[in-house]
């Protein structure tokens, strides 16, 4: 090895550790997280190095940015370096990067150290300050520490060993895109055949516009198109180790942004808010499932762990100056809505519409029309009370309570009641939207049984 690069080499290191000093004096209530790549020899940057730090830092980005108060990154002979400033304690933060160090395909290729600020000093936390073993090698299994200094590894095989690790996050990648791909077609065709449903009792439907005056058949297209690749965004995002928790973080930050597009598309017509929630929830569950390799029931535990703390959201509502529907349903009438059905792992779809129509002998139209009216029954429906009242509610239940008595779609009489109360219900302006979203979500999770995990 040439002294000059070896100088240079070690002053670049110098250099690295200055500004991370100067990063913790300013800020020695953070913590601070360094990343580079972990590869032998002084040529450390290549394509897929740098790719690699590039892969872990802006996975990192994602899935915690509510704690990062500062990011930073440039390249110098020890390849690419970044740094990372977290509002949070030093322990969760090293568990967190031993995590990705773990877990993480890419995981074993770079090295994230952890900074506190002490005594006037910064201080690196090692492994051992939590009670974890030492880091493995990426070969051998033995401790890393020992082969990095007897070079146990040539570069050669260090090198090679970087490729197949590189190229297999690049095939996983493309499965995840593939998957979350024809995941979100399946809730794309969930939205299309709700809103396709006729009679609805009062929803939009192709034949009529319900209860609604703002709104119509298309409006529902453009708004399903245009949600639809948020949706595939929150599965890609979903497919991954992270706790349900961290997951639920960023799928709620794209549905802000889906939001917004869907009132770009519908011209400021909330079509699909609760929608965009409640199939957001579902499809990153069951990304998680499949990610876990769990089955189709587990689902329903994975929401409920994912929005165990939901009802956060209805704290210091008088605080607020704009409410939204839910929330004032909330601050009246102690309903907690569309978040306490996910906080109970929506139970009413996997419990009740599921097991019942696992196995049916109804399809299309008929099948549709029969799982809304069962939600129906069921269901404390916000859009129903918000339009009108608590008695409204409670005469939907029981109309379509005895609708099911009589068979509903099965059988003549049951027929004709339905049409009678679509009748009904428009003329007296009622809109089961909540049913009708709760009714997208079944048949999502149907499909989803039958295609993906049916046993
Ligand atoms: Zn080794």
């Amino acid at each position: 090895m040439n002294t000059d690069s070896i100088q240079a080499f070690l002053m670049d290191r110098e250099k690295r550790v200055y500004n991370q000093e100067k990063l913790m004096e300013k800020n020695k209530d953070k913590t601070l997280v360094t990343i580079r790549i972990n590869y032998p020899g002084l040529e450390k940057s290549n394509y897929i190095t740098d790719d690699i730090v590039n892969i872990i830092y802006s996975d990192i980005m994602t899935y915690h940015k509510k704690y990062i108060v500062y990011n930073d990154k440039y390249k110098n002979r020890e390849g690419l370096v970044c740094h990372l400033l977290f509002r949070a304690d030093f322990v969760s933060i090293k568990k967190l990067m031993i995590e990705i160090e773990e877990k993480h395909i890419l995981g074993r290729c770079i090295d994230i150290d952890v900074y506190t600020y002490k005594n006037d000093k910064i201080i690196g936390i090692s492994r051992s300050d939590l009670y974890k073993a030492p880091r493995k090698c990426f070969i051998c299994d033995l401790d890393a520490k020992i082969c990095s200094r007897a070079q146990t590894h040539s570069i050669d095989e260090i090198k090679k060993y970087f490729d197949e690790l590189y190229k297999r996050y690049k095939k996983k990648q493309e499965f995840i895109e593939d998957i979350s791909y024809n995941i979100s077609q399946l809730a794309l065709k969930a939205m299309i055949s709700e809103v396709s449903t006729f009679p609805s009792f009062g929803l939009v439907s192709p034949i009529s516009d319900g209860s609604h005056k703002d709104m119509n058949y298309y409006t529902f297209l453009n708004s399903s198109m245009a949600i639809t690749p948020y949706l595939k965004e929150m599965a890609k995002f979903s497919y991954t180790y992270k706790s349900p928790q961290y997951i639920f973080d960023i799928i709620r930050n794209i549905g802000l942004e889906c939001e917004e597009k869907m009132l770009e598309a519908t011209n400021n017509v909330n079509t699909h808010k609760g929608m965009i929630f409640l199939m957001g929830i579902c499809i990153s569950a069951t990304m998680k499932a499949i990610y876990e390799d769990k089955n189709f029931y587990d689902i329903k535990d994975i929401i409920k762990v994912m929005t165990e703390d939901i009802l956060d959201d209805f704290k210091d509502l008088n605080l607020k100056k704009e409410l939204t529907h839910g929330e004032k349903l909330y601050l009246y009438h102690r309903f907690t809505g569309i978040r306490g059905q996910v906080k109970d792992g929506l139970s009413v779809v996997f419990d009740n519409i599921i097991k019942e129509y696992e196995n049916t002998t109804l399809d299309g139209n008929n099948l549709y029309t029969q799982i809304l009216i069962h939600l129906m029954s069921v269901v404390e429906d916000s859009t129903v009370v918000y339009r009108q009242d608590i008695q409204t509610l409670r005469k939907v239940q029981s109309d379509a309570k005895d609708l099911l008595k009589i068979g509903g779609v099965n059988t003549v009489e049951g027929k004709n009641r339905i049409e009678k109360l679509e009748k009904e219900y428009i003329q007296e302006n009622i809109s089961p939207g909540g049913c009708a979203d709760l009714l997208a979500v079944s048949i999502f999770l149907l499909d989803i049984k039958n295609k993906y995990m049916n046993r």
